[in-house]
């Protein structure tokens, strides 16, 4: 049986502008440059699963049947983000079109010479999502849940508690990170974090923890309950958790840096795929998921852009497949 993948999470439309400053109140000025883009972190964790078990040659059988879950206003950009799953190989047919309402979108705003961003991101149709939408699941039932925080909580807690009851693995990628009830990562199998997220869901305000070696705060961050735990440290590579098991870091790949957007959503996006691909859950097989994760992450930073940057598995050696 193909396994299935079902992300449940946001769709956001990126308005992209590059300035060379920004404007003061009152003010307008005439930008270097503007793009838009499909974003979101649960479109983007999709297209990822999608584009990493099918070739871009044939987008239409893959590895994985992924499929997503959420809502997108009965407006353009509505149509704009689900054409963007459709074209990726992702199944949109869970997508709520809400009357009335809004698409998600995300107005950024690029200062040219420091690359630094400053986001307004309006949820519009994302906050729709109730809890009683996901007091069950229609079948079939998918073989993982790949979980955000770019919709309610409360909508977010409900899915937890359904997974949990069928028994369907969790992926959580707590973005952007809040502490979550401390029964809820009982439901998580696989907790995916940067290193900002990994402090802010141990308590910790401190932001200069060192999460590569930092074992007191890695057993504070296994005690939450995940099975297993990936810390993802950008430039530094990873961190692999899980409780008896000794820890393992992997390093970074070295490649050309262009643009760093997306590699996260790349790698939780990989590793879903190298463990749906090998239900093995060895020490030896984690690593081999872990590792290919690493490599397709990797491939995204070395482009610019964010869905747009992710790799197909044509573009990478095969995953950990039986
Ligand atoms: P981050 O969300 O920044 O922790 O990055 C997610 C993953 O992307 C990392 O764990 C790496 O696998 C990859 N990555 C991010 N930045 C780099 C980089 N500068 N060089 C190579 N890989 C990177």
């Amino acid at each position: 049986m193909t396994p299935r993948i079902e992300v449940i999470g946001s769709l956001n439309l990126d308005l992209v502008s590059t300035t060379a400053r920004v404007p003061q109140g009152g003010e307008t000025i005439i930008t270097q440059s503007f793009s838009t883009g499909c974003g979101g972190k649960g479109a983007n964790q999709a297209v990822a699963c999608a584009r990493l078990s099918r070739s871009q040659h044939d987008i239409s059988s893959g590895s994985v049947i992924v499929s997503m879950a959420g809502a997108v206003g009965d407006d353009s950009f509505g149509g704009d983000l689900l054409k963007g799953l459709r074209d990726n190989g992702v199944d949109a047919a869970s997508v709520l079109v809400r009357k009335g309402e809004k698409s998600g979108v995300a107005v950024i705003i690029v200062e040219e010479h420091s690359g630094e961003n400053r986001i307004l991101m309006s949820p519009g149709a994302n906050f729709s999502l109730k809890p009683a939408d996901f007091t069950d699941l229609p079948a079939p039932l998918p073989d993982i849940i790949i979980l955000q925080l770019e919709i309610p909580l409360d909508t977010t807690l409900q899915i937890l508690k359904t997974a949990q009851q069928k028994k369907i693995e969790v992926l959580l990628n707590p973005a952007p990170a809040q502490k979550l009830p401390n029964e809820a990562y009982l439901a998580i199998t696989h907790l995916v974090v940067n290193e900002s997220e990994a402090s802010i869901v141990t308590g910790n305000e401190a932001r200069d923890i060192d999460w590569t070696s930092n074992t007191a705060q890695h057993k504070t961050l296994l005690d939450l309950g995940a099975r297993h735990v990936i810390i993802t440290l950008g430039a530094r590579g990873v961190c692999y958790l899980s409780k008896g098991k000794p820890i393992r870091t992997f390093a970074a790949q070295k490649v050309n840096v262009k643009d760093t957007t997306a590699a996260g959503d790349t790698f939780v996006g990989a590793y879903a795929v190298a463990i749906m691909l090998n239900r093995d859950r060895s020490e030896t097989a984690m690593a081999k998921a872990i590792d290919w994760a690493n490599q397709a992450a990797a491939k995204t930073v070395e482009r610019p852009g964010a869905q747009s940057a992710i790799p197909w598995a044509n573009e990478l050696p095969p995953s950990n497949a039986k």
